[in-house]
């Protein structure tokens, strides 16, 4: 069959009439092939002309159980039955009543008031906003700014975009945004020669002190990914530096907002990153894995106190003010309560730390190799770091885009694997077998092979 007559150009061609993707500059589809996916099965996508594609990234991290998970799929069949959607202004539902009982059993002690939204963006605004609005209610208007590590991704709504330090998404934009503080991120891949993860976080933690020596009296909170920044490349850290964030952050009197809208559901190894910590934040946001990666919807989670500089009578004008149509979608809500409802009835943690180590394995080899720089894991995500000079850490030229290459090389092997720039990573579903981690592995290092020739 010639390409002309393929299932998969028919779609490809009436996509690319009407549709504009995101994070994707649509010129580039006049070489690179839009791939129409059919259907979902455990870790693999097919498309329209029957090619399967391991997916190595979860579809943007959201997926956990498996594409098209026969368990969640029928527990969303089940309640679209029953109830599809119900104004959640002055009306509730058991799937949402039941998902705040089960988030606030399981996230970190001291977080027991869950407010819903719709995506991980609209998470990072509503923590942002009920921020600020507490320290407003308490007599604190003073307090306007947030503070931000350097190389972050929270998202790209304006106030989400706002708090976020990865170029790419923010230069354009930049003359819309608020302007956070920036503090050094943590990350261990930016420490200096000998200087191992805990003493990057110990350093990290003494210049951040000095922000907010300086800029507390505005700041209302400090906003992290905990131990992973993910759209940032990857970037791991020391758990050091979120328990020196949480007594920074109570010494100072400014919220502690945890994101792990990428990193929660088991992805670094426990249910939650703070977890390895110990520490609970002030604000939790949660999404993408919430729903198994079926729907999207997003759960912030805080504290009595924070709750409570809102309570008050309506004409004392406290109330927080956020709202989406879709809140609390009963459809979400029920397959997120499958999604936990798997995390309580299988081992899964316990299973992927089987995965996580046979990734690491088969990832060790290329530590040695000229052009890779790093190779560095956090549970079920893995990164390895292409370099142009190893020995000097310099990278490639951005518009050589090697990663790419890498992408281009997988959707020809059978495998979505689809770098940030240069760093090629590893976020497969928890469903992936150690045969398909394998096949996985040998692709991305095929690809690895043909990008960084010539
Ligand atoms: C993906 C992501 C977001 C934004 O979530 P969306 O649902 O894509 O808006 C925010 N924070 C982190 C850490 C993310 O990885």
């Amino acid at each position: 069959m010639t390409l002309t007559t393929s299932r998969n150009a028919a779609l490809a061609a009436r996509d690319l009439k009407h549709l504009w993707h995101p994070c994707t500059q649509m010129h580039d589809h006049e070489s690179i092939p839009m791939v129409p996916i059919v259907r979902g099965e455990g870790a693999w996508l097919i498309d329209a002309d029957g090619r399967r594609y391991l997916d190595g990234i979860s579809s943007w991290w959201t997926n956990l159980f498996g594409h098209a998970n026969p368990r969640i799929a029928a527990a969303l069949a089940a309640q679209a039955h029953t109830l599809e959607h119900v104004i959640f202004g002055g009306f509730t539902h058991e799937p949402a009543i039941e998902l705040a009982e089960e988030l606030v059993r399981i996230s970190p002690p001291g977080l027991e008031r869950v407010f819903l939204a719709d995506n991980g963006s609209a998470a990072i605004e509503v923590a942002l906003k009920m921020s600020f609005h507490y320290w407003l209610n308490l007599g604190h208007g003073e307090k306007t700014r947030f503070i931000a590590l350097s190389g972050s991704y929270h998202g790209e709504t304006l106030g989400a975009l706002s708090v976020s330090d990865v170029a790419l998404y923010r230069t354009t934009y930049a003359p819309l945004l608020l302007t956070p503080i920036l503090a050094p991120s943590p990350d261990s891949y930016q420490g200096e020669p000998g200087e191992s993860p805990a003493q990057i976080a110990a350093r990290r933690l003494g210049e951040l002190r000095v922000l907010l020596q300086r800029h507390a009296h505005e700041t209302c909170a400090v906003i992290v990914e905990p131990l992973v920044q993910c759209a940032g490349g990857m970037r791991m850290y020391h758990p050091g530096y979120l328990t020196g964030l949480r007594a920074l952050c109570d010494e100072f009197a400014v919220h502690f907002i945890a994101d792990e809208i990428a990193v929660g559901f088991g992805r670094t190894g426990t249910l939650f990153a703070c977890e390895q910590a110990r520490v609970s934040p002030d604000f939790l946001c949660l999404s993408k894995g919430l729903t198994g990666g079926f729907l999207p919807l997003s759960a912030v989670l805080t504290t009595r106190d924070v709750y409570a500089a809102f309570y008050a009578e309506y004409s004392a004008g406290k109330a927080f003010l956020h709202s989406h149509s879709y809140t609390g979608n009963p459809l979400a809500c029920r397959v997120a309560l499958e999604t936990l409802a798997i995390f309580r009835d299988e081992p899964v943690l316990e299973h992927n730390r089987l995965l996580a180590a046979h990734l690491a394995a088969r990832l060790a080899p290329l530590r040695d190799h000229p052009h890779v720089a790093d190779v560095r894991q956090c549970g079920m995500i893995a990164a390895v770091e292409l370099v142009a000079d190893k020995a000097s850490r310099r990278p490639f030229a951005a518009v050589e885009r090697r990663g790419l290459r890498v992408y281009l090389h997988g959707l020809q092997h059978g495998a979505l694997l689809r770098p940030l720039g240069d760093v090629v990573y590893f976020m497969p579903p928890y469903v992936v077998t150690t045969q398909e981690i394998d096949q996985l592995v040998d692709v991305a290092i095929a690809g690895i092979e043909r990008a960084v020739r010539g």
